[in-house]
């Protein structure tokens, strides 16, 4: 029925698996099937294809081979990361001091240790998504387990200065945890230099499948495992390792970091999205303009409603977001934009990009005029738009 390519600027929701990563994971479904504990030749084959990708993320983020733990998403990361400090220390430290505006499986995770008798702080933000260093230094005490701040925010893509942050915590005996699943592969990310305890990232935000992730475990820390069983993960998280996905992700990530250079021109197309959608009237952008990921553009138009821009740009063969993926199904505004102090009706008026290599200058011209097309249809129809 129609021809007409979309446009997908929604990579921070999700990327597609790239040819070289399906490539890559083929030969693993077929003669390398092996199971990597088995001694045979079968087995060892899988073990070093294993093995060959534990170095490439290791390489990737600046840290040794044996400080990767292969996990099933950036959820599980956030979880074992998170869960695994605060049990570590409970019996002399039983603080949490995280934002408001992280994923929500840091939120919800730290949620649920509040409910098991931990405290939790939630420091704020500023207009940019920039953590409030003043609060975060009053927070931050003898009594903390773990400091967990995102690398770079999924909504507004804001980067925050973990190294800063790290040496914070570190002065008063905490441990540092960052979320870079948006960071890793946009943006250059060195566990050694930003002095993280633990990071995590996933593989279907950097071209490879879904249902794969990575948590780094500085050497010597001991949190508890996250799976009892097997000695896969040096035993910490049993279960036979998912040998075609972990493949891909070491060569999605290897990639990734090769065309980091590349993202220069992810750059100039989100400033070219960017100026393109401030022409329209009573448009604002969300997040620091200069720090923020390469690829990120998050605008709130006043008096429309962001799911009904989404579906007529759908319709348009546009795929954007309101939001986080996660929360776009519920009608809660958008917790990370009511932080930097949008309005609520602003919020539930704003869209995400997520521009990516594939994207091209036509196409951020055909988003601009398709925005600009719909936006007006919209307001066209509202009672409170003043400018009719
Ligand atoms: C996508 C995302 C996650 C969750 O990763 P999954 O692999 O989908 O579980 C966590 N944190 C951030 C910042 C994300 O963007």
């Amino acid at each position: 029925m129609e021809n007409k390519k979309r446009i997908y600027a929604d990579h921070a929701a999700t990327t597609p698996v790239s040819r070289e990563v399906i490539e890559a994971m083929a030969p693993c479904f077929s003669e390398l099937w092996g199971n990597p504990s088995s001694l045979h030749t079968d087995g060892q084959r899988a073990k070093e294809l294993v093995d060959a990708a534990r170095a490439k993320v290791a390489a990737a983020i600046g840290c040794e081979p044996a400080e990767v733990y292969f996990t099933s998403c950036g959820s599980e990361s956030d979880n074992w990361a998170i869960k695994g400090a605060a049990h570590l220390l409970a019996s002399k430290r039983k603080k949490i001091v995280t934002s408001k505006i992280e994923h929500h499986a840091v939120l919800h995770t730290c949620a649920a240790l509040e409910k098991e008798g931990f405290e939790v702080v939630y420091v704020g933000v500023d207009a940019g998504g920039f953590i409030d260093m003043d609060e975060l230094r009053a927070a931050v005490d003898e009594n903390t387990a773990l400091v967990a701040i995102m690398m770079a925010n999924n909504e507004i893509g804001t980067i925050e200065p973990i190294r800063e942050i790290a040496e914070i915590a570190h002065e008063r005996g905490a441990l540092m945890f960052t979320d870079a699943v948006q960071a890793v592969g946009n943006i250059p990310v060195d566990v050694k230099a930003l002095g993280v305890d633990m990071l995590a990232l996933s593989g279907h935000k950097l071209h490879a499948p879904k249902g794969i992730g990575a948590l780094y475990i500085r050497k010597g820390l001991r949190i508890p495992n996250l799976i009892d069983g097997g000695g896969q993960e040096k035993g910490r998280r049993g279960g036979t390792e998912n040998v075609p996905y972990i493949v891909g992700l070491g060569v999605a990530i290897e990639d990734a970091v090769a065309k980091l250079p590349e993202m220069a021109r992810v750059r100039a197309l989100r400033e070219r999205l960017i100026d393109g959608l401030l022409t329209l009237p009573y448009s604002r952008l969300n997040g620091d303009r200069e720090c923020r990921l390469p690829g990120n553009v998050n605008i709130s138009f006043s008096f429309v409603e962001g799911e009904s821009l989404l579906l007529l740009l759908d319709m348009e063969g546009i795929s954007a977001s309101t939001g986080s993926a996660c929360s776009s199904n519920s009608l809660e505004a958008s917790h990370v934009l009511l932080s930097i102090g949008v309005d609520i009706e602003d919020a539930h008026g704003s869209l995400r990009f997520s521009l990516s290599h594939s994207n091209t200058e036509d196409e951020v011209d055909s988003i601009v005029k398709a925005v600009r097309g719909v936006v007006e249809r919209l307001r066209a129809m509202s009672p409170i738009y003043p400018a009719k």
